[in-house]
């Protein structure tokens, strides 16, 4: 075992190190850095161990015994990124020479995940660290448990992001992803009896060893004033912003690793910070403390993730966090990315925007200001480069998940940016006024601009308008848009629109969590699925092979003793053995029907202790919610209230003879995910057809061989079309018969009255059953599902019975069982966001791979 001092670098003079060959491009002036070649002493244990004990010593500063677990994981982190470091420099110096198109990852969020785990898989060094660690004494599995997850998304959208800059480092396609760096992610859940309460998330408090700051290459970010019209020296009429108050955006930069490709692209993150000018009258004014306010006010901008998942709240902070990013990045580009001498007008040529949603949209006028104020384009001139560089990606289908700015808050905070969305619009209305004369109705619909119930900027609007392309995230989703959405503007401009069908990256949610299943599928069919996923479809013909199942189902066995390993020191929670792991885990949202999973199970309770159900003829089946509800969304939070209280009553009942239990894990993040989904049998994806975009859970249950039961949206249409109609539970409404239901009129007391099942489980809530007797206490819950529901959940539950039923047929029967969840592994290879990366290179970016 290596001595816990400097251990042969008392001098530095004397690390191993490749001389003081700079990597990084030629044109910045840095200082000489040793930089671990690509194939140098970091490849042997012995080279691992030296580096481990040196950064430990030198840049935690404590000797090995000494050291506590969260110093070896920050030297452990550090060793790994010091071993990536000559390959980023690499990635970056060839990238700027090639002078090739790179996409431009504009999204508010990013649901990274742990980082550790990926650069150890990344870059193959998992075995080494493994084995040199063991020379220290140390234990990898506890250290890479040491690191707290960079929660800064809420759930699929910021997950989404983080699985496309995988996949397009995997690919070789440069890429950087721009971001916020929220102080605080999003927060921590705890259960305080049975209700939710939220704890900010600390991430960066015990360290944040994957980010490089840059303070040196800061850019300045204005806010409010107003603007002026001045004449040019050509005697053209343009416009100043005056603005008054202005911030620093700090860069942060983080490392994207390809797998086993050398690639590393970057993910540049903004930090706020107060401009030294910031508040210089109040300073002079002598007023310190307030100075001192003002900049605590600054940095406020990137304190906080906004907790809304599907609902924007319209908060100025929120417009201010969005417009802040953007500037930064498009600044950032433009006068980091390009040569000095670059000509603007092919600024498409070098760079594609994809717009993750609405939230960066501010940027479309943004560019529009850059060009015509700072770089005298005239409008056509800009108008015309913008609309080549983005491309736009809608998530939603629900109305009040479409952002709307007050065009008051836009215009006290951004004046020019309202004033270019104006000209816009005008511009948008002539070509619609052109193209439909006479049809004012139409003109007004398609409006940038909304005047109910306030006047406002769509911003969905104003990207659809702007961008080459405009894309829904799943073949269902996709035709919504054009025809319920959006049917204006895919009338006017069919060929705009497009259909990326969302995936997830293989790497992460099959190679690094389900360890024991993809060393199965490499010992069966060799490794290279894990870049190319549709290979999996050669294990179709292992799905009748006895030998092989055995293996399989041994791997869900592992997966789900580690699982309840996990839940027992996590939680708190005992996992019954042999039970059928029923799972559904996603944001809390009545448009996902968590509420009707519920009555699924308060149903069979009910069953069993009315007598109506031997209790022999349960299904041992445990069920696992996972789900955080936005802070302010009260219905989501009673919800997740109900089912603790169902959780505790049912799991406690020794009438079930511990043959159905519930369990709520708290806090569901992607370090959780990584855990229950390999152990998962049963995947929950039972949202109203027609209201899940797409769904990324669906496929990450599909790959690690759970069945699903769904329903006809989003996503599930396409596992059920490929997996087939035999290994998937379908059930329930699909959104033709949605639509028509909801113009007949949903009447939800009829199922009530008419469905006995039903109103016995539904009675047993009222009658304070789960609640220590009080019958009111989920009042809300209940009488929403009873009269107003808009996602209609009691009309499906017949039919969500009758799938459960099916379930537990098909799980008697364990070879069947099996063969299916072998067959969903072989046939969902299509949901690698490889594949979802390829169609937007190659219908939206048409960009290249480097070789
Ligand atoms: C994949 C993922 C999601 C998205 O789940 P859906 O079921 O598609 O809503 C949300 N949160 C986490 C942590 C995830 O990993």
């Amino acid at each position: 075992m290596p001595d816990a001092t400097l251990n042969g670098h008392a001098n530095p003079a004397e690390q191993p190190t490749t001389g003081c060959r700079d990597l990084g491009p030629a044109r910045t002036p840095t200082h000489p850095v040793a930089t671990a070649p690509v194939n140098g002493p970091l490849f042997s244990v012995d080279g691992f161990v030296k580096e481990f004990i040196h950064e430990l010593n030198t840049a935690q500063g404590v000797a090995l015994a000494r050291s506590s677990v969260n110093d070896q994981y920050l030297a452990l982190a550090r060793t790994v990124k010091n071993y990536l470091m000559a390959r980023w420099l690499d990635t970056n110096r060839k990238t700027r020479e090639a002078k090739v198109k790179t996409v431009g990852y504009l999204s508010a969020e990013y649901l990274l995940g742990r980082q550790l785990g990926n650069a150890l898989l990344a870059s193959d060094l998992n075995e080494i660290a493994d084995k040199g660690l063991e020379l220290c004494g140390l234990d990898l599995v506890t250290l890479r448990n040491q690191e707290v997850e960079p929660g800064l998304g809420n759930g699929g959208l910021g997950r989404l992001a983080a699985c496309f800059i995988d996949s397009l480092a995997t690919m070789n396609v440069p890429c950087i992803g721009y971001g916020i760096r929220y102080e605080y992610g999003i927060f921590r859940q705890t259960f305080v009896d049975g209700r939710q309460v939220e704890q900010p998330d600390t991430w960066l408090a015990l360290g944040s060893p994957w980010e490089f700051p840059h303070p040196d290459a800061s850019v300045q970010v204005n806010f409010g004033g107003h603007t002026e019209k001045y004449r040019d020296a050509d005697g053209k009429e343009r416009t100043h912003w005056l603005p008054d108050w202005n911030v620093l955006g700090v860069p942060y930069n983080y490392m994207v690793p390809g797998y086993l490709n050398g690639r590393v692209n970057t993910l540049r993150l903004w930090s706020a910070q107060a401009t030294k000018a910031f508040d210089l009258p109040t300073f002079n004014a002598g007023d310190y403390a307030q100075a001192v306010r003002a900049q605590t006010f600054a940095e406020n901008i990137s304190k906080v993730l906004y907790p809304e998942d599907s609902t924007p709240q319209g908060k100025e902070l929120r417009l201010q966090q969005q417009y802040f990013f953007v500037a930064c990045s498009l600044r950032d580009f433009i006068d980091n990315e390009l040569e000095d001498d670059f000509d603007l007008h092919h600024l498409d040529e070098r760079i594609i925007l994809q717009l993750n949603d609405t939230h960066p949209v501010i940027a479309v006028p943004e560019l529009m200001r850059i060009l015509m104020d700072e770089k005298g384009f005239d409008w056509d001139e800009a108008w015309a480069v913008t609309t080549k560089c983005f491309a736009y990606t809608c998530h939603t289908l629900l109305p009040e998940a479409l952002e709307v700015w007050p065009t008051e808050l836009l215009g006290r905070l951004l004046p020019r940016h309202l004033e270019i969305i104006y000209a816009i619009n005008e511009q948008l209305l002539e070509e619609v006024r052109e193209a439909y004369p006479g049809d004012e109705l139409r003109a007004r619909r398609m409006s940038i601009i909304a005047e109910f119930p306030e006047r406002g900027v769509r911003m969905a609007y104003l990207a659809t308008y702007a961008a080459t392309k405009v894309n829904g995230v799943a073949a269902l989703h996709s035709q919504l848009l054009r025809d319920k959405v959006l049917p204006d503007f895919s009338e006017m401009w069919p060929d705009r629109f497009t259909n990326v069908t969302n995936g997830v990256t293989p790497r992460r949610f099959v190679k690094m969590a389900n360890p024991k299943l993809s060393e199965l599928i490499s010992d069966t069919i060799g490794g290279g699925w894990v870049t190319d996923l549709e290979r999996l479809r050669e294990l179709e013909p292992f799905a009748d092979d006895p030998d092989f199942r055995a293996q399989f189902a041994a791997a869900k066995d592992w997966n789900k003793r580690r699982l309840a390993e996990v839940l027992r020191k996590r939680d708190g929670i005992d996992l019954p053995d042999g039970h059928l792991l029923d799972v559904m885990v996603k944001r809390l949202h009545e448009y996902k029907r968590q509420s009707l999973k519920l009555l699924h199970v308060v149903s069979l309770y009910e069953q069993v202790i009315s007598g109506k159900l031997p209790v022999d003829q349960l299904t041992p089946r445990t069920v696992v919610f996972g789900a955080k509800a936005a802070p302010g969304y009260k219905m989501a939070k009673d919800t997740i209230h109900l089912i603790n209280r169902v959780a505790a009553t049912v799991s406690a009942d020794p009438r079930l003879e511990g043959r159905l239990k519930v369990a709520f894990p708290a806090n569901y993040n992607v370090t959780l995910a990584e855990k229950l989904i390999p152990a998962a049998d049963l995947s929950e994806q039972i949202s109203l057809a027609g209201m899940e975009a797409s769904g990324t859970g669906n496929m990450k249950f599909a790959l690690n061989g759970a069945l699903t039961i769904g329903t006809d949206d989003g996503a599930n249409v396409e596992i059920r079309e490929l997996v087939g109609d035999k290994h998937f539970f379908l059930f329930g409404m699909n959104e033709p018969q949605v639509a028509e239901l909801g113009a007949k009129g949903y009447n939800p007391e009829s199922y009530y009255e008419d469905n006995p099942q039903l109103k016995a489980a539904l009675d047993l809530v009222l009658s304070g059953h789960f609640s220590g007797g009080d019958q009111h206490l989920f009042d809300a819950v209940v009488y929403n599902l009873l009269n107003s529901d808009r996602f209609m959940a009691l009309a499906d539950f017949q039919s969500y019975v009758d799938a459960q039923a099916r379930v537990e047929e098909r799980y008697a029967d364990t070879d069947a069982w099996t063969r299916s969840a072998v067959l969903n592994v072989a046939r969902s290879g299509f949901f690698s966001s490889d594949r979802s990366m390829r169609e937007y290179i190659q219908r939206i970016w048409h960009t290249q791979p480097m070789m």
